[in-house]
């Protein structure tokens, strides 16, 4: 058996994770070792390694994952956001499986 990683076992529910949103193609889940006051992870709930692997198909979940980002924005009072993928490991990524980091609720300085 092919093993599952760790963002489908959170979709899927056999790992617990603190859910914020959810649509039926994307969770948002809190960050389990935040870096700002709020610290959420948006992740397409298909298995896309990274924005390499992203096909012409999958465009318009890219701009579900920045409407997902805005509402969640909204309901933190249009607060000030920084969106932040890393793509492969060289680039920070740890989790293969695409997922975009939401933060905000401080001060950034670049
Ligand atoms: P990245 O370095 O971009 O791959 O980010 C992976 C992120 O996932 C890190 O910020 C971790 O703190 C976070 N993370 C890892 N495991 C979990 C988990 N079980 N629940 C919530 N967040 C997690
Ligand atoms: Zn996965």
């Amino acid at each position: 058996m092919i093993e599952e990683c760790i963002f489908c076992k959170i979709i899927k529910g056999d790992v617990p994770a603190e859910r914020v949103a959810e649509t039926d193609e994307l969770i948002a889940i809190k960050d389990i070792n935040p870096k700002a006051p709020h610290h959420y992870l948006i992740i397409p709930k298909k298995h896309i390694v990274d924005l390499r692997s992203f096909q012409e198909e999958d465009m318009a979940l890219g701009g579900k994952m920045f409407s997902l980002a805005q509402k969640i924005s909204k309901d933190l009072g249009d607060i000030a956001f920084r969106l932040v993928i890393s793509n492969g490991y060289d680039a920070g990524q740890r989790i293969d499986h695409l997922h975009m980091h939401f933060l905000a609720g401080r001060a950034f300085e670049d």
